[in-house]
């Protein structure tokens, strides 16, 4: 523990964001880095707790409680206070393969379960991470390290989001051949094509990823869709071993009046298009479904969607209501919410903020729900309909959705946004595998040992979980490789 008193002698602090007005205009990260003073000070805070909750990782009433890949938060805390940054950029590596995302974009459980957090703000995790993973960038640190030996194993690794980059680069370490596929034409998964740039950015970021892996040996390949331009049945005589890290891709949609009007639109297509049009011609080549000038409405009130009301923004609507069909949360934990539980409270996230500064309110309606779109006469959406609810118990005891009478109202509406969550993997290349699924039409493989019912193929992330986190996803590449390599040597090393 870096300093005794640090937890009464210092107060949290965060960076300081861009601000929302001015960030708006462009599609640079928002976040700024803190000075090293100030971060040596919220190192101080932390009290390596003799029982640290940050790093316990675990699911308590459904939600993530600590890290989930438990990174060892006091040690490099306590290292971050004594200014030895490189020591703790090792250890922050031996847990976590990409400290630049989580460090970016992950929303902190190891937080909302911090000791300190019971009666003053939690240590400021987050941040600190990303400052010794930057710094080890910036300083030379990190290096490529090709494995010493080759095993002459092959490994086929299906999809490049958090779960598929984190398996590959265990499995290359390990020794093992292995080439990642992915059917889009940049690597990243959500990372590249869900996350907005402003949060984390795809070419001084993930990019810079991707690289290093190519220089240790992992081979990439783009714009190949297994079981569709790749056979299966070529990929299983080829490989000793497969894993599936396909993601969640299937949205959820709206089956209501007027649902098939021209304005209405997927999260994923919007937000997918515009960082592709991005990053090819800064926006230039129009291939993006643009919201300048219309009336946004928004569909579901979590990251995806945050994420809507972040980009309509930068593209200058003239509107914006993000519906969202459940309670407000309250100000503070409610009492069936207990630390060290996730914190279910209210808070303004970046595009939220971002709207409030535009157009002075937070743009969230609650307990919002949709009972039809209307049109003009060449089938563009004009008008939403909604209706406000309460959650009640039904006679089961679950609670249900009832219409509250005398609260319909219409919203103009140009755009409309559908973010409201996913139904699990594709079937198409499942199905040419013959890999099963579960009930919820997820990836039948259980967490731990990550084996599908076909020998030789396992699968991780959100392909076998359902839409989660970045750092689940980590965790799931992690351990999977490690179950892989088992059945490979017999034997496995990997942590
Ligand atoms: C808009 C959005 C914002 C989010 N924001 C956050 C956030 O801020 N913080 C956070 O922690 N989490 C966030 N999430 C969740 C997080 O991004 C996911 O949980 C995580 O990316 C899952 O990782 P994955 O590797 O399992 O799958 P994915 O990232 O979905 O990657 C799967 C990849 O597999 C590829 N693929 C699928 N089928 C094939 C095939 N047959 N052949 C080749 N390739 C294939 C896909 O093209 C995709 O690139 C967000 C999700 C969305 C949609
Ligand atoms: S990965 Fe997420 S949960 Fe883990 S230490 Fe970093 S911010 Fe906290």
């Amino acid at each position: 523990m870096g300093k005794i008193t640090g937890f009464l002698e210092y107060k949290r602090e965060i960076p300081v964001d861009r601000s929302p007005k001015e960030r708006i205009k462009d599609w640079n990260e928002f976040h700024l880095e803190m000075e090293e003073s100030h971060l040596k000070n919220q190192g101080a805070r932390c009290m390596n707790c003799g029982v640290p909750f940050c790093h316990t990782g675990t699911l308590l009433s459904g939600m993530a409680t600590g890290c989930p890949i438990n990174n060892l938060i006091p040690d490099w805390n306590d290292m971050v206070y004594k200014g030895r940054w490189e020591e703790a950029l090792q250890l922050l590596l031996k847990t976590n393969n990409f400290p630049e995302f989580t460090g970016r974009v992950c929303p902190a459980p190891c937080e909302g379960s911090c000791v300190l957090g019971i009666n003053e703000p939690p240590v400021t995790i987050k941040n600190i991470e990303h400052a010794i993973i930057e710094r080890g960038f910036k300083e030379g640190w990190i290096k490529p390290q090709p494995p010493a030996k080759r095993t002459g194993k092959k490994v086929a690794v299906i999809g490049s989001g958090p779960a598929g980059l984190s398996c590959a680069d265990q499995l290359n370490k390990a020794g093992h051949t292995v080439t990642v596929f992915e059917r889009d034409d940049r690597i990243g998964g959500l990372l590249m094509y869900g996350i907005p740039n402003m949060k984390l950015d795809k070419t001084q970021v993930v990019l810079r990823r991707v690289n290093l892996m190519e220089q240790e040996g992992v081979e990439f390949k783009t714009s190949v869709e297994v079981g569709k331009n790749l056979a299966a049945s070529d990929l299983m005589k080829e490989y000793d071993a497969v894993v599936l890290c396909t993601g969640a891709t299937k949205p959820r949609d709206l089956p209501v009046e007027g649902r098939h009007l021209k304005g209405i639109h997927f999260a994923m297509d919007f937000l997918r298009s515009n960082t592709k049009s991005l990053l090819d011609s800064k926006l230039e080549d129009g291939n993006y479904i643009s919201a300048k000038g219309k009336n946004v409405i928004v569909i579901g009130g979590g990251d995806t969607g945050t994420d809507c009301v972040a980009t309509s923004l930068r593209h200058g609507c003239e509107s914006l209501n993000q519906l969202e069909i459940l309670n407000k949360p309250p100000q503070e934990r409610a009492n069936d919410n207990p630390w060290p539980e996730w914190p279910k409270v209210y808070f303004l996230d970046y595009g939220q903020e971002e709207a409030q500064a535009k157009f002075g309110d937070d743009p969230r309606q609650y307990c919002s729900m949709t009972k039809k779109f209307t049109g003009d006469e060449h089938g563009n959406v004009k008008q939403i309909h909604l209706v406000t609810i309460k959650w009640e118990k039904n006679e089961e005891g679950r609670f249900t959705p009832v219409e509250i009478p005398g609260t319909e109202k219409v919203l103009s509406a140009d755009l409309v946004l559908l973010a409201m969550g996913y139904l699990g993997p594709e079937s198409m290349l499942l199905e040419s595998l013959g890999v099963e699924t579960n009930q919820r039409s997820n990836i039948n493989a259980d967490y731990g040992k990550f084996t599908t019912n076909v020998e030789k193929v396992f699968a991780a992330g959100d392909a076998r979980r359902g839409q989660s986190l970045v750092v689940w996803a980590i965790n799931e590449g992690r351990a999977a490789a490690r179950e892989c390599d088992k059945f490979l040597m017999g034997q496995s090393y990997l942590p």
